[in-house]
């Protein structure tokens, strides 16, 4: 047995160690089944289910309209972002609830765009989560006068920003390979161009630590079904820096972003502070479903967070890259767990057929293409022996070929 095999004793003892231990069973896991995609739907809080069925029967059903006072309906956006703030080193009143990531990032696009008049260039990298590029598509289209998209990568990004870019707009951890990028040093950069930046947090809110305002982040955006366990299509949140609020205007100008929606006047006058970023009536059910997803992991703390992910990541890497199938597949996550988020990512030719057999054996994770098999550690519910025998079981489908079946080829609509 080599080091970086441990016993069963030392996986155990892991857990027993683990100061994050009590809030695995605050979220229903499956019977029999290891969730390892926790990174595109993330487990439902057990306390979800008393609530949603509180704001169905009572909220809904009893108070009706009466609601948006007295259960504090119309509160609840920036409430519960309040709580993500907490998440991700930004203060209460820079954060909201709203829309969905992708309409985020088009208002704060062109917010940005059109507080930099004279710059053309939207700045940003290839191969990362595709609706962020789709949607800033859109926004250069949308708003014309020679405005372009220009997409770099890596050390090209900083060789690439100068004074034609107002925004640049990149993922904190990248929803393939986990890798994060360096906050504070790519917004310095930015800004000593006079540049503005967009950080995208889907894959960091409830799974890392986030210092926002300690990088003097300008503007980001998030979701909240995956690492925040908000629920299958839950509402996204926004950050905006207090000292951008007032300048920038969201293209969405709805009227719950009004200073005074209720006066029912013809004229739009943006409200002050973020609730300006709100566009529509915010979807009540999915903000109350995120609420308790993102209680939890407000109480658990980013920062306990942050350390359990960087574990649990390592055990699984240590673990397969100590087992049998260890030469057939090339790991694409960073090896250094402070480089890495909640996702890591192995390279093999049949990773479609992996990922199915392994789902059929009872570890969800999931298939990117074209050739990577993907887990992601979501850190509140997830054991260290689950995440070994998630390792283990991996070893075994890839070293004795148990993939290798024309059913666990057939390619699903949503993979
Ligand atoms: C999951 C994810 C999104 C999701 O966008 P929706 O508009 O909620 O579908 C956006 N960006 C990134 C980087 C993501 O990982």
């Amino acid at each position: 047995m080599t080091p970086d095999q441990q016993t069963e004793d030392q996986i155990a003892a892991l857990d027993v160690a683990d100061p994050l231990a009590g809030f695995r069973a605050r979220y229903e896991q499956p019977e029999g089944l290891i969730y390892l995609d926790g990174n595109s739907l993330g487990l439902m809080p057990k306390a979800a289910r008393t609530r949603m069925a509180r704001v169905v029967e009572q909220e809904w059903g009893q108070s009706l309209i009466r609601g948006w006072n007295d259960h504090d309906w119309i509160g609840a956006p920036l409430r519960v972002g309040d709580m993500i703030a907490g998440l991700i080193g930004a203060e209460a009143g820079e954060v909201i609830v709203a829309d969905s990531t992708s309409a985020n990032l088009y208002k704060l696009a062109v917010a940005a765009m059109q507080a930099r008049p004279d710059r053309k260039v939207v700045l940003s990298e290839p191969g990362d989560f595709p609706t962020d590029l789709y949607m800033l598509e859109g926004v250069v289209r949308t708003m014309g006068q020679g405005r372009r998209l220009e997409l770099r990568q890596g050390a090209e990004i900083k060789a690439a920003l100068n004074a034609d870019v107002a925004v640049l707009v990149l993922c904190h951890a990248h929803y393939k390979t986990g890798a994060i990028r360096d906050m504070a040093r790519l917004t310095a950069a930015a800004h000593a161009v006079g540049a503005l930046v967009i950080w995208d947090l889907s894959h960091s809110a409830g799974v890392l630590e986030v210092d926002l305002n300690g990088c003097d982040a300008d503007l980001a955006v998030g979701c909240g079904y995956k690492y925040l366990n908000g629920g299958p299509g839950a509402p996204a949140f926004l950050f905006v820096a207090r000292r951008h609020q007032d300048s920038l205007v969201s293209p969405l100008s709805g009227w719950m972003g009004h200073a005074a929606p209720f006066t029912f006047r013809d004229d739009y006058q943006p409200a002050g502070g973020i609730a300006r970023f709100a566009c529509g009536t915010p979807p009540v059910l999915g903000v109350s479903a995120l609420e308790v997803g993102v209680g939890i992991a407000a109480e658990a703390g980013a920062k306990a967070i942050r350390a359990k992910t960087a574990a649990l990541t390592d055990l699984f890497i240590r673990r397969v890259e100590a087992g049998p199938a260890a030469a057939e597949l090339t790991l694409v996550s960073p090896r250094e767990a402070s480089a890495r988020g909640g996702n890591v990512s192995f390279r093999h030719p049949d990773g479609y057929a992996i990922v199915q057999a392994m789902i059929a054996r009872g570890v969800i994770g999931d298939f990117r293409d074209p050739d990577i098999a993907r887990f992601g550690f979501s850190p509140l519910p997830l054991s260290f022996a689950q995440v070994a025998r998630a390792a283990d079981l991996l070893g075994e489908v890839v070293s004795q070929g148990l993939y290798d079946r024309p059913e666990y080829r057939q390619r699903a609509r949503v993979t």
